[in-house]
């Protein structure tokens, strides 16, 4: 061991570390951009099967780097999915269920650290555009939690005066801290919100930036520009949609105007599934069974696609599943960021990001919880469902004042799935299956220990 580190070879290693400290140095970490549409459905976009809506520049982005087919997000419906997002953590251990409205007093506690407070510590320019809702009292915002500058609303542009069966105060549009107006013209915040992230990477492009630009579309009531406005052949909806993708057009066209295209990862997701009790006015979950509300597959799998030329081979498909937890640790180690104390539930997911061969998922499982209890968990291709009852929103039409469809509550047992054979969880084969369904359930108890289950709780 001592010739190893004898004088003579800590010489040449001191002569040889300036050289590979100068090589790191000049190879700045890479830029984050993610891009966090609104209640957009897992068959929104043509690079998803869409046939009707058109999506040139979100398909090309795909075309020039990745498309996961088994994306997730933790609980759909928007605080809680976007509080996993930002944590890496479960939606449950975050502190974040449902959606808050303006009435909760409730937000992101400081004990959980964002991705933007991890990436400051490297010195990293920070923006968030668009919805928060992790929290709407000053000390919640993103201003608070490690973003130099905010510019959107503080929660869903439905909690509104305008909303057909609840009464809302006038929705604040905040720029930092302040509110800068009430109730503004919908019509103009994609727009307002692409211009404002376009600015923020000219005003960075000579140093590492993370932007965080959550759209409000197409969450209802849709509103889309003069530009848009009947263009699509999906109604209005596909207008929205439409909009959007002309958005990430203008972000990956200024990447590339500025020569950082090599050195800026672009994601793009959902944060859940579409509304499907707003008929018309909500997306499709393309083969998948139901929608937002609930754990099934058409509520917490999304649409997801990653770009960074030179490190993301160009045109692939991912079908390992992966979820917004990974995000944080992912973004750690592709920046050299560290990671946060405490516990996480994401994983690194870089090699699955980065198209390393026979590259595999690191988790053993997903679990989904909705709010408190614990509806379902996906392991491989399998996943069970608990004894539970889930709000239905297949076949509720809504008013013809725009007032949602009416929910419907569903009792459901057991119910086994083989997604690889079964995408649109037909068929129940728990029957079939005895020692794939004691696998499953032994990793939920051991969740149920860790994150509680709140149908089991009420047994005892
Ligand atoms: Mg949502």
């Amino acid at each position: 061991m001592s010739r190893i580190f004898s004088p003579g070879m800590a010489l040449v290693l001191m002569l040889l570390a300036p050289v590979t400290l100068g090589a790191q140095e000049k190879k700045r970490p890479p830029n984050v951009i993610i891009i966090y549409a609104d209640d957009m459905g897992y068959g929104d976009l043509g690079c998803f099967g869409n046939t009707k809506i058109k999506t040139p520049h979100l398909d090309l982005m795909a075309k020039q780097g990745s498309r996961f087919t088994s994306f997730y997000v933790t609980q759909a419906v928007c605080s809680a999915s976007r509080a996993a997002l930002m944590t890496g953590k479960y939606s449950n251990r975050a502190g974040i269920l449902g959606a808050l409205g303006p009435a909760s007093k409730n937000g992101l506690a400081r004990a959980h650290t964002t991705i933007a407070e991890m990436l400051k510590t490297l010195g990293y320019a920070t923006s968030m555009i668009g919805k928060w809702h992790l929290g709407h009292l000053p000390e919640y915002l993103p201003t608070r939690r490690g973003f130099d500058e905010f510019y959107g609303l503080p929660y869903s542009n439905d909690m509104w005066p305008k909303h057909p069966t609840t009464k809302f105060p006038d929705l604040p549009l905040i720029q930092g801290e302040k509110t800068i107006e009430f109730n503004p013209d919908q019509t103009k915040l994609t727009t307002s919100y692409t211009e404002r992230a376009v600015q923020f990477i000219k005003k960075n492009k000579d140093q590492p930036f993370f932007l965080y630009l959550a759209h409000n579309m197409p969450h209802v009531p849709l509103f889309v520009s003069d530009r848009h406005k009947g263009k699509s052949a999906a109604g209005l909806y596909g207008d929205v949609i439409e909009e959007l993708d002309w958005s990430v057009g203008q972000i990956l066209r200024t990447l590339q105007e500025l020569g950082i295209d090599e050195d800026t990862l672009v994601i793009f997701t959902s944060d859940n599934g579409p509304w499907l009790s707003y008929g018309n006015h909500s997306g499709s979950a393309g083969l998948l069974r139901e929608g937002k509300g609930t754990a099934w597959e058409g509520g917490v799998r999304v649409p997801f696609i990653a770009r960074w030329p030179g490190r993301i081979p160009p045109d692939r498909t991912q079908p390992e599943p992966a979820m917004t937890i990974d995000l944080l640790p992912t973004i750690a180690r592709l920046t050299g960021a560290k990671l946060p104390q405490g516990k996480l539930d994401g994983k690194d997911i870089s090699p699955l990001l980065l198209g390393e061969k026979n590259a595999k998922s690191p988790h053993e499982a997903y679990y989904f919880y909705w709010s408190t209890e614990l509806h379902a968990v996906r392991s491989g291709s399998w996943k069970l469902y608990f004894p539970r009852t889930y709000r239905s929103m297949i076949g509720n039409e809504p008013g013809k004042d725009g007032t949602p469809g009416l929910y419907k509550n569903v009792k459901a047992g057991l119910e086994l799935f083989n997604l690889d054979t079964d995408l649109s969880e037909k068929t129940n084969i728990v029957a079939g299956y005895p020692e794939v369904v004691r696998r499953l359930e032994l990793m939920a108890d051991r969740m149920r220990e860790d994150l509680g289950d709140s149908l089991r709780q009420k047994k005892k």
